[in-house]
C-alpha cells in the first residue's frame, strides 16, 4: 500500500481546535469549583483578597453570557465570560457585538436580548469558608476555603456592610483580624423559588477561626470560562444569523465532501483496496 492508502485509517489532529477544546475544558473545571451557599442556614466568613491577585477587591465581579436558543430558552448553547467586563463599548466581545445586530434585525427590546444571554449577566464571586454554627472550623472538605458564587440578594445585603453611609456599616468584613462572620439561609431548590437571607453575626471584630487559611486563599482570577472564538461564532451563526457569523459547516468539507472526485473510497469489487470516487463512478457507469 502507498502512504495515501493508509490515510483512510487515521485522522489528523486539528491543533487549533484541540487547544481551544483543552482551554474550554480547563475553564469548565475552574468554573465547577465555585459553589452557591448550601441548603438551610449556615455560618460563613468572607476571606480577604489573595496577595498579588489581579481583581481589585476581596470579591470579584464578572460578566457572563449564558447564550440560549432564541426559541427555547432552556436550551443553553454556551456559557462564557464576557471579556468586556460589562463595558458597553463592545470592543472585545463578539457576543455583545452580535447583540446589537440581532436586536435591530428582530426588533427585540433590551429584556428579550438579555433573556437569551446576548447581553451578559453580572455575577459576584468571593473567597469564603463555611464554619460551624458557633463559628468554629468544620471537618474535612466542608471546612476548606472555596469560591462562593454569591446570590444577588446576598450580594446586596453584604455590600451595605461596606458602605460608610449605611447604619449597618461594619468596615472590611473580609479582614482576618477585624472581619465578621455572617449567616446565609437558603430556602427552596428551583430556579424560581430559591430565596436567600443574610445576617451579620457579630458587632465586634472577630479573628478568622484558622489563620492557616491565609496561606491557601482561593484564586478568583483562575475562575474563567472563555470559550474558543470558533465555537462562539458557530453558536451565534447557527442560531442568530443576524450577527453575520457563519454556522458550522456540515460534514466538515474536504475529505468528507461527497462531491470530491479525488477522495479515496473502499473498492467494492476488491477487498482491502481503495479507489477514487471518480474512478468508481466511471467503472460503475461502464458496467
Ligand atoms: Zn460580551
Amino acid at each position: 500500500m502507498s502512504k495515501e492508502n493508509y490515510s483512510d485509517y487515521f485522522e489528523e489532529t486539528d491543533l487549533d481546535k484541540a487547544h481551544d477544546a483543552w482551554n474550554e475544558d480547563k475553564a469548565k473545571s475552574e468554573w465547577s469549583k465555585t459553589s452557591r451557599p448550601a441548603q438551610g442556614e449556615h455560618v460563613y466568613r468572607a476571606l480577604p483578597k489573595r496577595k498579588g491577585a489581579k481583581h481589585e477587591h476581596f470579591y470579584r465581579i464578572v460578566y457572563i453570557h449564558y447564550l440560549r436558543h432564541p426559541e427555547d430558552r432552556d436550551n443553553l448553547l454556551l456559557v462564557t465570560l464576557c471579556p468586556n467586563d460589562g463595558d458597553a463599548k463592545e470592543a472585545k466581545c463578539d457576543i455583545c457585538k452580535g447583540a446589537r445586530l440581532v436586536r435591530k434585525a428582530n426588533g427585540w427590546d433590551w429584556k428579550k436580548t438579555k433573556e437569551v444571554g446576548l447581553y451578559p449577566d453580572r455575577k459576584m464571586f468571593l473567597g469564603a469558608v463555611r464554619l460551624t454554627n458557633q463559628g468554629g472550623v468544620l471537618d474535612g472538605d466542608d471546612g476548606k476555603p472555596f469560591v462562593m458564587d454569591v446570590p444577588y440578594d446576598v450580594e446586596t445585603s453584604l455590600m451595605t456592610l461596606l458602605n460608610r453611609e449605611s447604619p449597618r456599616f461594619f468596615g472590611d468584613i473580609s479582614h482576618p483580624f477585624e472581619g465578621i462572620n455572617f449567616s446565609i439561609e437558603r430556602k427552596g431548590k428551583g430556579r424560581q423559588d430559591t430565596k436567600y437571607s443574610f445576617d451579620p453575626l457579630n458587632r465586634k471584630p472577630l479573628e478568622l477561626a484558622n489563620l492557616e487559611w491565609l496561606k491557601d486563599l482561593p484564586d478568583l482570577d483562575a475562575v474563567e470560562t472563555l470559550m474558543g472564538v470558533e465555537r462562539i461564532h458557530h453558536a451565534l451563526g447557527e442560531h442568530y444569523p443576524a450577527t453575520g457569523y457563519l454556522p458550522p459547516v456540515d460534514g466538515g468539507g474536504g475529505a468528507d465532501d461527497d462531491d470530491d472526485e479525488d477522495d479515496l473510497v473502499p473498492d467494492p469489487d476488491n477487498a482491502g483496496a481503495m479507489i477514487t470516487r471518480g474512478d468508481l463512478k466511471k467503472r460503475q457507469a461502464s458496467a
